[in-house]
């Protein structure tokens, strides 16, 4: 299966979009609702999406992390920031081919990546493959419910309806989805959905210029509570638990092929190789390259 994927090689993503100072709001009320969904410890981590690694330090209660983005210039911004060690591996990969064996990790996050998904329910039953039973999954999304585009609608400014279940493509590869639709497939994915916080309920220009940030993250901190009863927040985090069965991971196995899914993968000098269908997965500055092409 071919499905687009929104690339953000060579993008100033990181340096443009979070660390010019405007979406520090954004960026604590998301640290604030990490920290109430993420378990308080854990061997092993998947972090899909990783960027730049915003959101990695916030890990600290995880043994060892693996970034996964598709964007090699991503992952080396992370790199220079978190450096080389066992704690970390970076992965270049598409989410929807993860190249690793199933049931290895013991938690999983996606934070602002499965708006850029057209095919969000694959991407989530990939990554509930992954997953070992129990694992917890932390899913953050757009929402197209909010109260913005409520009014907007009400008050004809806006053609598409925010009540519908279907996913709304506002720009390409850029969606908003409804809460009761990704629960849906949450739950058909082999995910129990435990908790819902509402996240971003300030993110308006006039109130982010006019109020001091404590207050407006003083305030979001404490509408998040309010997601498990309705969700009309542009941004939803929702934590999971992986149930059901899964094939139990092989010890000391933890690559896979992302193209034909034979493992183990034997490892040469700068490479691991698939003996199944004969492709070799660089491994370059660091870095794995997993991009199926
Ligand atoms: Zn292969």
């Amino acid at each position: 299966m071919n499905l687009p994927i929104c690339d953000y090689e060579d993008s100033q993503y990181q340096s443009q979009f979070w660390d010019q100072g405007e979406r520090v709001y954004e960026d604590q009320v998301e640290a604030i609702a990490l920290q109430r969904l993420l378990p308080p410890r854990g061997d092993l981590l998947l972090e899909l999406g990783a960027g730049a690694g915003r959101n990695t330090p916030r890990y600290k209660n995880f043994k060892r992390i693996v970034l996964v983005d598709y964007s090699t210039s991503q992952l080396q911004q992370a790199r220079a920031s978190l450096g080389d060690s066992d704690r970390y591996i970076y992965a270049a990969a598409n989410i929807y081919h993860l190249p690793f064996i199933p049931g290895l990790f013991d938690a999983a996050t996606l934070i602002r990546v499965l708006h850029h998904m057209a095919d969000a329910p694959y991407a989530l039953r990939g990554i509930r493959q992954v997953l070992k039973p129990g694992g917890i999954f932390i899913l953050e999304f757009a929402n197209k419910q909010n109260l913005k585009a409520i009014l907007r609608y009400i008050f004809r400014r806006q053609s598409w309806n925010p009540f519908s279940r279907e996913p709304v493509e506002f720009a390409r590869l850029n969606f908003d989805f409804h809460p009761a639709a990704v629960r849906s497939w949450l739950q058909r994915s082999g995910f129990n959905v435990q908790r819902q916080l509402t996240v971003s309920h300030f993110r308006i220009d006039f109130l982010k210029r006019r109020l001091p940030l404590k207050l407006l993250v003083t305030l979001d901190s404490l509408a998040q509570w309010s997601g498990d009863l309705c969700q009309l927040s542009p941004s939803v985090f929702v934590r999971t638990q992986a149930v059901g069965d899964t094939t139990k991971a092989a010890a000391g196995q933890f690559f896979r092929c992302p193209a034909c899914g034979n493992s183990p993968l034997e490892a040469s000098s700068a490479s691991l190789d698939c003996s199944a269908c004969g492709r070799q997965w660089l491994i370059q500055d660091g870095i794995h390259d997993f991009r199926v092409t």
